[in-house]
């Protein structure tokens, strides 16, 4: 278990705190899944890729963490009051599941390609509809809801007798949460007061997604499959809720009001939200015209981006971004960040390779000695501080510099103890494989130019073999890399070479 102090900016009270888990050494965080409709946005990706620096992080400072992450596919209505699944089924003619297993699959892939480590449990909103029917009731019992027509509307007026407090968590006062409510929710008609939020709709004779329940045969809303199923796997109250920042209102508050309301208590002791892509400045929106999905940036296939990027350089990008900020999509800051994430993992190689000097040894400190230890503290101390991945990757860039100025001469390398260049090395292994989730794609391009460094050898031992007028066993020497997919190319400037595959 930890003994380090790691500090969490929570949503809920907007304070930065020191993370007291409620059981110690375990730790339980929900994280609001996709709605599997159509191919996760970007935005989502950036998300769910703090969330899982997050769960890394955790499990790293020896916390045993239960991460649940739902995959929401009933429920999440589209402002005309359709459910997005089924309209989604109806336009590509297939049924609701073939769209949920088939966005699904698609989402898992992405979640694969950007290193995103699979969360412990991932339920579906329609595995858990007698649960999320029992809520329902739970609150009317309460109550906090009324039937109306078939459907049951949350409600707000009674719920704030008892909670003034609703619009916390996203900061909103009632007057605005009302405003915006009443252009956002359909069935006004059905409804005591425009606030109200439905709890289960009876389904119109067109659903397809439909469930017998007490009050109608009908489907849950969107808000109560996360009150439901964290609760489920995590307990009453659990540790960590996550999601990005547009999830706050209405999605996460009237969350936290289903549980009050059914339970009496706050489901999660820290909200943490993610910010928005930018592109260029400017938020990302359909209407805007300068969205860019996932697929697009990494085929380079948008007109918004001059080439592909790697995964592991949109991931490196990202986390040059603090979590709670936002992130501005740009060719200049994407190829900052290609470069940037090269570097890294060349740094890291070259640590890998260094030796300690034979006249160090582990009882002669130095300042330089020191200054690698501070280092490797900063690294630490940076990520407690509200997983502050840009300034911990500040740190491995400091680190890999001392280390490239050790392993060519330029630092003295008899002032490091060999304890220390182990520990160095760990650090720069921990902290951007295990924690930064980074994966060397580079390494591909260390074996060409391992191969570079070869064919340098065996053109230079040729050279000479033609010079002692040795012909056959120039011959052979091209005859056998031919074999194997080599050419050589004699010219007035020397022999070049090229493979089949270049
Ligand atoms: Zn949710």
């Amino acid at each position: 278990m930890s003994t380090h102090s790691l500090m969490v900016y929570n949503s809920l009270t907007r304070s930065k705190e020191v993370f007291q888990p409620i059981h110690p050494g375990h730790v339980g965080m929900y994280v609001c899944g996709p709605t599997v409709y159509n191919d996760v946005h970007l935005g989502n990706v950036r998300s769910f890729v703090s969330f899982d620096v997050i769960y890394r992080f955790l499990k790293y400072l020896g916390y045993r963490v239960r991460y649940v992450r739902n995959i929401t596919d009933v429920g999440h209505l589209l402002d005309d009051g359709e459910d997005r699944i089924s309209k989604r089924a109806r336009i590509e003619k297939l049924e609701p599941l073939e769209i949920v297993q088939k966005y699904t699959v698609r989402f898992h892939e992405m979640m694969r390609i950007f290193n995103n480590l699979p969360p412990d449990i991932e339920p579906r909103a329609t595995a858990h509809i007698i649960e999320q029917i029992e809520m329902v009731q739970q609150i009317l019992d309460n109550g906090f809801a009324y039937v109306s027509n078939g459907s049951v509307y949350f409600d707000i007026q009674a719920y704030l007798q008892k909670h003034p407090d609703y619009g916390r968590l996203s900061g909103r006062k009632l007057e605005e949460l009302l405003a915006v409510t009443r252009e956002e929710l359909k069935g006004v008609e059905d409804k005591k007061h425009p606030a109200d939020f439905a709890l289960w709709m009876k389904a119109s004779p067109e659903h397809i997604m439909r469930w017998r329940a007490p009050w109608s045969v009908g489907f849950p809303g969107w808000h109560l499959e996360c009150s439901v199923m964290s609760t489920k796997y995590l307990g009453d109250t659990f540790d960590i809720h996550g999601g990005g920042n547009d999830l706050k209102f209405p999605h996460h508050e009237n969350e936290i009001a289903q549980n009050k309301a059914a339970k009496g208590v706050e489901p999660a002791k820290y909200w943490l939200h993610t910010n928005m892509l930018l592109m260029h400045g400017r938020k990302m929106s359909k209407s805007e015209g300068n969205t860019i999905t996932p697929y697009e940036l990494l085929s380079g296939t948008s007109p918004h981006i001059s080439r592909a990027y790697s995964a592991m350089a949109i991931r490196f990008f990202f986390l040059q971004s603090h979590y709670r900020s936002t992130v501005d999509i740009s060719d200049e800051a994407l190829q900052a960040a290609a470069r940037g994430y090269r570097r890294l993992m060349e740094g890291i190689r070259t640590a890998e390779k260094l030796q300690p000097h034979p006249n160090a040894s582990d009882d002669t400190p130095s300042p330089l000695d020191d200054a690698l230890q501070q280092l490797c503290d900063a690294a630490l101390r940076e990520m407690l501080d509200d997983f502050n991945t840009p300034r911990t990757i500040a740190t491995l860039f400091e680190l890999t510099n001392r280390t490239n100025a050790l392993y060519h001469g330029k630092l003295p390398l008899e002032d490091v103890r060999p304890q220390t260049i182990d520990r160095v090395r760990r650090t720069l292994r921990d902290f951007a494989f295990d924690i930064l989730g980074l994966r060397d794609e580079t390494a591909a391009s260390a074996s060409s130019k391992l191969l570079t460094h070869v064919m340098d050898i065996l053109l230079d031992l040729r050279t000479q073999a033609r010079r002692e007028k040795n012909y056959a066993l120039a011959d052979l020497i091209r005859q056998r890399l031919a074999e194997v997919g080599i050419q050589l190319q004699d010219g007035p400037d020397g022999t070049t070479w090229t493979t089949s595959e270049s």
